[in-house]
């Protein structure tokens, strides 16, 4: 072996923009998609698995090409046989290309959830990662308004169960369908076009390809433009105005609160109808927990069928920030001591009988015999097990337990202590 300095693992350079977790945030992250599976079966949502690489057109015809993800963002290369493959940078695109070649058009409508990493070429800082994670929820085959109000009092309750609906507000737009939408967007080119001069340059470009984005522009120099612009209200076709109806008053029954935001938009132009963020103002500028919206042209972009469909996404790493430590179940800890020498196998059954009735158990059988006790006392558990040699030579147990004594009792009753004086 060389002993070339370059041999050694790089980093922190090329797991920039990845991110190792351990402990505290490993557990909040765990909680966040724990709770995640728990409702997700409450409402229905079956699990779907899709693959992490798929073909690069999967992603550039469905995200469209004018959007960042694709003219920026993906991590796309030529594999071994020279085909172009990409690291999914969403989820929604794989589960449509599903829907169709797995045929299952035949299950619609289709109520399916899953989550997993994604991978975007970011600048890497905080709260931004090439390498993060999403809970995804998607309603597949299905125009009805319920079910975009059932998408999101699910993603109420999910936030409410992860304790962090407080200060998280749903926000709310219609985007209406294709001749609402051509209409608002001839309103809005024309609006824009006659504040030209004034635009961002990135505005500029957008004016073409995707006005409908100068909407939500961060730049300050768009906002006063963005902000006089007309609101879709106006061009909003009868039936349009039903769906929007139909979705806030289904909110407004399950005890939802949202408000309206005219201003929340999706770019691309299979979006319909309803788009939505929870926002949050305790993330600074990253304020988007969870959003989607209705996306009706999108399986058909990608070859399908005509399908009609809705759903949602969310960061989990930025879920976990937001989120309390999870706290411990209200159930009994327990620490065994072994204080004598050639009786550790005895501490091994123990802590195996007690974890197997589900007490949590730390063994300490190792290290000075006169400190075990006292480094289990430092710890403060609900029970502690102390494990001897009685002068008889037989195994002698000692309990200590703050809340569980009867059950820790109960439980080591099922050992058959006879059984090691034998041995
Ligand atoms: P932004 O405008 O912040 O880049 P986006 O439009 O790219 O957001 P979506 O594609 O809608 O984001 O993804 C939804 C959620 O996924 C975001 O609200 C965020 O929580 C999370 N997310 C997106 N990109 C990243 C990333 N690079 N690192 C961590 N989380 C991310
Ligand atoms: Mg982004």
């Amino acid at each position: 072996m060389s002993k070339d300095k370059s041999a050694k693992i790089p980093t922190p350079q090329a797991v920039r923009g990845t991110q190792d977790m351990l402990g505290d945030f490993a557990d909040r992250f765990a909680h966040v998609v724990e709770t995640f599976e728990r409702v997700r079966r409450l409402y229905g949502y079956k699990r779907v698995e899709v693959p992490v690489i798929e073909p690069t057109a999967v992603f550039a015809r469905s995200l469209g090409e004018t959007t960042d993800v694709v003219s920026k963002e993906m991590y796309s290369f030529e594999d071994r046989g020279g085909e172009s493959i990409t690291l999914r940078p969403e989820f929604t695109a794989g589960i449509a290309r599903a829907y169709v070649t797995n045929g299952w058009q035949q299950f619609a409508p289709l109520k399916v959830a899953t989550h997993g990493p994604l991978f975007r070429y970011e600048r890497p800082q905080k709260g931004r990662y090439r390498q993060f994670h999403q809970l995804d929820a998607e309603v597949l085959g299905s125009d009805s308004p319920l079910a975009d109000a059932e998408l999101l009092v699910f993603a109420d309750q999910l936030l409410q169960e992860l304790g962090i609906n407080e200060g998280v507000t749903l926000t709310l737009n219609t985007l209406g369908d294709a001749a609402s939408r051509d209409a608002w967007r001839a309103a809005l080119v024309e609006h824009f076009e006659a504040h030209r001069g004034d635009l961002s340059e990135d505005s500029l470009a957008r004016l073409d390809k995707n006005p409908l984005r100068i909407l939500d522009s961060k730049d300050p120099k768009d906002r006063p433009i963005a902000d006089s612009a007309p609101d879709i209200d106006a061009f909003l076709t009868g039936e349009a105005q039903d769906f929007f109806g139909a979705v806030t008053a289904g909110l407004d029954a399950a005890g939802v609160a949202w408000e309206r935001n005219a201003r929340l938009v999706r770019g691309l132009d299979y979006y319909r109808h309803t788009a939505f963020e929870f926002v949050t103002d305790r993330l600074g500028a990253q304020g988007t927990v969870l959003g989607g919206g209705r996306y009706d042209g999108l399986i058909e972009a990608l070859g399908g069928p005509p399908t009609a469909a809705v759903g949602w996404a969310a960061g989990i790493e930025r879920l976990a920030m937001l989120i309390e430590e999870p706290g411990a179940p209200d159930k009994a800890e327990a620490i065994v001591v072994v204080e004598s020498d050639g009786i550790e196998a005895v501490g091994f059954e123990v802590s195996a009988v007690l974890r197997r009735a589900n007490v949590k158990t730390d063994l300490i059988a190792s290290g000075s015999i006169k400190k075990r006790f006292d480094r289990a006392v430092k710890r403060d558990p609900d029970t502690i097990v102390s494990l001897g040699l009685g002068d008889d030579g037989g195994v002698s147990v000692r309990v200590r337990s703050a809340e569980h004594m009867h059950e820790i009792e109960e439980i080591l009753a099922t050992i058959d202590w006879k059984a090691w004086d034998r041995r």
